[in-house]
């Protein structure tokens, strides 16, 4: 009878092995030479992992294990490195109570979303981001990138809180920043202020490739000219782009072309990454292939958003949505397009739900975008490509003499990783077992309540 989960006994010491550990051969630096051992159907390893003050100092294969440091038989059980988010919006998370989407829609998302801005204050900010990361701390998440609402009146606010966030958080989650904003708004002195903020706060130049006021849809005339502009200014500071792109059905909505030539015209082959790119599912075969020789060719890598699209795309009150709102995720991974999944909203107008967990997620990604039979490299979605997208080192793949941050899976198979939620996973961060648990929704409710109290005596 293989040993059972609830009676493994966690680590503790400064030197143990994890013994008969099953990790993706697509989740593994090749440093250790053992991922090309991979046999199974999923691409997968059986390997020993020593940890050595709180660092992955080898990995075998099953069965090398040779010295009396204190051994744990994992019984064949998956084990990944902590994942990597690599587009959320923290600042707008935990917020659907007091700022509900009265239909779901993207165009009521937008409106209540610039209607709850002016709630945001320091305190709010500090509440709601400190709550994601808690949450996805717990899950296993140890790298994220946070795009922050960045407008004349908000952006020096939300970048200090978020600068002071990111110190009190280092060694537990690496948070990366990306500005956000309509980039017609980034043309005049503002834009230098952004940059001026962003090269600052060592982030990234980021937008929203459509009209402030409006929702995603044709180019607008002047892209060229807008787009030159937000490179010159990324090129100024030596920054690196995130934009958001083509978030509709809408397929005259193809600012995608403009964007890879702009890199290219501009010197930014490689340094740019766009997300959603929706629309571009909804082109002819034609279509597709030319901007997809453009994308290769500029180096762009792109985010694909599943749970987000698949709820704000195709949504008409009262008919059945049509489509899963996604880009041509296989099509770009065929030209060695690099691509990530990541989670996008959380709890707020955009998106009603989620946990900042990478792991739902992952499971929610490989249904959505029929990323299985096999399943074998889905889980570089959310490990080993936005590791490598995001520069994030150390996180997303099993790299030896790296701080030893896992995920013990209750599962032998990425097939019952992708059935059950995962509830019971066990998070290792530099060699020790986590405790932290998610944070209760209580938490929430009192600073609503104490926010009330507020606004009512002002009143
Ligand atoms: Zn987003």
């Amino acid at each position: 009878m293989p040993i059972r989960f609830r009676d493994i006994t966690w680590p503790s010491g400064s030197r143990y092995w994890l013994l008969s550990a099953r990790v993706p051969a697509c989740l593994m630096t090749d440093s250790s030479g053992v991922a090309a051992l991979a046999d199974h159907d999923e691409g997968v390893v059986s390997v020993d992992l020593l940890i050595e003050d709180g660092k992955l100092a080898r990995i075998e294969p099953q069965g090398n294990a040779h010295d009396d440091a204190t051994q744990i038989d994992l019984g064949g059980r998956q084990v990944w490195p902590t994942l990597i988010d690599i587009h959320t919006h923290l600042d707008k998370g935990h917020t659907i109570e007091r700022n509900p989407n009265v239909d779901g829609t993207f165009h009521s998302a937008r409106l209540a979303a610039t209607a709850d801005r002016p709630n945001w204050t320091k305190p709010d900010l500090r509440r709601r981001m400190d709550f994601g990361l808690r949450c996805a701390y717990a899950h296993g998440v140890s790298a994220i990138r946070t795009h922050l609402d960045t407008y004349p009146e908000t952006a020096e606010r939300s970048w200090s809180v978020f600068r002071e966030i990111r110190e009190q958080w280092r060694g537990r989650i690496d948070i990366q920043a990306v500005s956000l904003c309509p980039i017609d708004i980034l043309q005049d002195k503002f834009g230098d202020e952004v940059a001026s903020i962003v090269a600052r706060s060592g982030g990234l130049l980021g937008g929203v490739t459509r009209a402030a006021l409006g929702n995603h849809g044709a180019p607008p005339a002047n892209i060229d000219a807008m787009l030159d502009r937000l490179f010159a200014l990324a090129g100024r500071y030596d920054l690196d782009i995130d934009l958001h792109v083509d978030e509709t059905h809408d397929p005259t909505a193809a600012t995608l072309p403009f964007i890879a030539r702009a890199a290219l015209r501009n010197g930014y082959r490689g340094r740019v990454v766009c997300g959603h790119c929706c629309s571009l599912a909804m082109q002819s075969a034609a279509e597709i292939d030319r901007t997809l020789d453009l994308l290769a060719q500029a180096e762009i890598a792109v985010v694909t958003l599943p749970t987000v699209n698949m709820y704000l795309q195709d949504r008409q009150k009262g008919r059945t949505p049509r489509w899963r709102g996604v880009t041509v995720v296989h099509e770009m991974l065929r030209r060695g397009i690099r691509v990530a999944a990541a989670g996008d909203n959380c709890r707020d107008s955009f998106y009603a739900y989620g946990d900042h967990d990478v792991v739902d997620t992952f499971r929610q990604s490989v249904r959505i975008l029929h990323f299985d039979h096999p399943l074998g490299d889905a889980p570089a979605l959310v490990g080993a490509m936005p590791s490598q997208i995001g520069q994030f080192e150390g996180h997303g793949r099993l790299s030896l003499r790296t701080p030893a941050r896992l995920i013990v899976f209750n599962a032998r198979t990425i097939n019952e990783i992708v059935s059950r939620p995962q509830s019971d996973r066990q998070v290792i961060v530099h060699g020790e077992k986590l405790d932290a648990k998610a944070p209760e929704y209580a938490e929430l409710w009192e600073a609503e309540s104490v926010r009330d109290d507020a606004a009512a005596q002002v009143l």
